[in-house]
């Protein structure tokens, strides 16, 4: 039996397309061996890898103008390639800080040039929040905006898009395709596919095309956007089989309705658990309400020696992966598109449980 998996990544994946993949497994539509076997430059393969990138632009509805790269090294090698392609020629770069993540991405970058940190976390009544727009300070002669929209960790989300006249630069890899998005907002967008597209080892680049051209000329060609747009993102061997199965859930998201009909059920999905979790006094989340994200939902007990029975009472249950980040603790659920509305309610419902017997 599958069990419910809330782990924050690699996350969980459609039953559907898991499936699918393994009815494909084998012999791959009569053609005698699996896709994992198959040349990255076959027809077959490139037809699958093109598929799946129109979909990706029917999802999120991406203008012509962008290019989409499948790439490797996860979020964290865009943490130094953004930089190294972006950065230009004064080498300046404005970085909101908000978690562990877009520091993460604000060190690496500092390796590059000279990085301008916007500090944007705030406590609001003994909350963590986002400070308004209107208080965030932008410089004029920045290459990018950097930004993470959704720190998994923390559990904080963004609720606005920054408005800025510098090209934004998103770390979107747990909260892509989880709500309508205006790509055209956005110089770049990047996410590590293991969180809400597919199993590890893609990472998903949403460039404008006229960001291409100013990458230092010394690095990689690997790392070069403008090299990998050139070659569809074949400079060298793909992640053929992540790459494929990506394309099988973006499949999977259309016969959803797409992101506007997922994200109606991320928002129930949501309400539910932050709801049971306000209306006890056993559990809380340390976010205030606007920035809460709705895809990963830290919580905490008032007594945490009750943590470490917690998880494995829920395991017991087939509620797996509930631990917090191994750096902050607590639990924490995350409920990806593919965590159904049914598995968050028997989570609360092992939640109330668990409070009940523990109180
Ligand atoms: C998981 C995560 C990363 C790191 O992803 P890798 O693919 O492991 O490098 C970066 N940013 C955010 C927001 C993440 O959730």
């Amino acid at each position: 039996m599958r069990a419910y998996n809330f782990c924050a990544g690699p996350a969980s994946l459609p039953t559907a397309v898991l499936e699918r993949a393994q009815q494909e497994m084998l012999d791959w539509h009569g053609k005698g061996l699996s896709i994992m076997e198959m040349s990255h430059r076959s027809a077959d393969y490139v037809a699958v890898a093109e598929k799946a990138e129109a979909d990706l632009r029917k999802l999120m509805n991406i203008p012509e103008n962008y290019k989409v790269l499948f790439l490797q090294g996860g979020a964290s090698l865009q943490f130094s390639a953004i930089p190294l392609n972006l950065l230009g020629k004064n080498k300046k770069a404005d970085y909101i800080h908000t978690g562990i993540w877009s520091e993460k991405a604000l060190k690496e970058a500092q390796r590059y040039g000279d990085i301008h940190v916007i500090e944007a976390g705030t406590q609001v009544d003994g909350k963590l929040a986002i400070k308004a727009q209107s208080e965030l300070q932008f410089s004029n002669d920045a290459a990018y905006l950097h930004y993470a929209e959704n720190e998994t960790i923390g559990g904080l989300q963004f609720d606005y898009v920054p408005e800025t006249h510098l090209p934004l630069v998103s770390d979107l890899s747990s909260s892509i395709l989880s709500a309508p998005l205006d790509v055209s907002k956005f110089g770049l967008i990047y996410a590590g596919a293991q969180k809400n597209i597919g199993p590890a080892g893609l990472t998903l680049v949403i460039v404008r095309e006229d960001l291409l051209d100013q990458a230092n000329p010394e690095i990689p060609s690997i790392l070069k956007y403008a090299a990998q747009a050139k070659n569809d993102s074949m400079v060298n061997t793909p992640s053929t089989y992540a790459w494929y199965l990506s394309g099988l859930v973006f499949e999977w998201l259309l016969e959803q309705g797409g992101v506007d009909a997922i994200h109606k059920i991320n928002l129930e999905k949501a309400k539910l658990l932050y709801g049971y979790i306000d209306s006890s006094d056993f559990y809380q989340n340390p976010i205030a309400i606007p920035n809460r994200s709705i895809m990963n939902v830290p919580f905490t007990v008032a007594n945490s020696d009750l943590e470490k029975l917690f998880v494995k009472e829920a395991e017991a249950n087939h509620l797996l992966n509930l631990a917090g980040h191994r750096s902050v603790g607590g639990m924490r659920a995350s409920i990806y598109n593919a965590v159904p509305l049914e598995a968050v309610q028997a989570l609360v419902n092992f939640m109330d449980d668990f409070a009940k017997r523990n109180a």
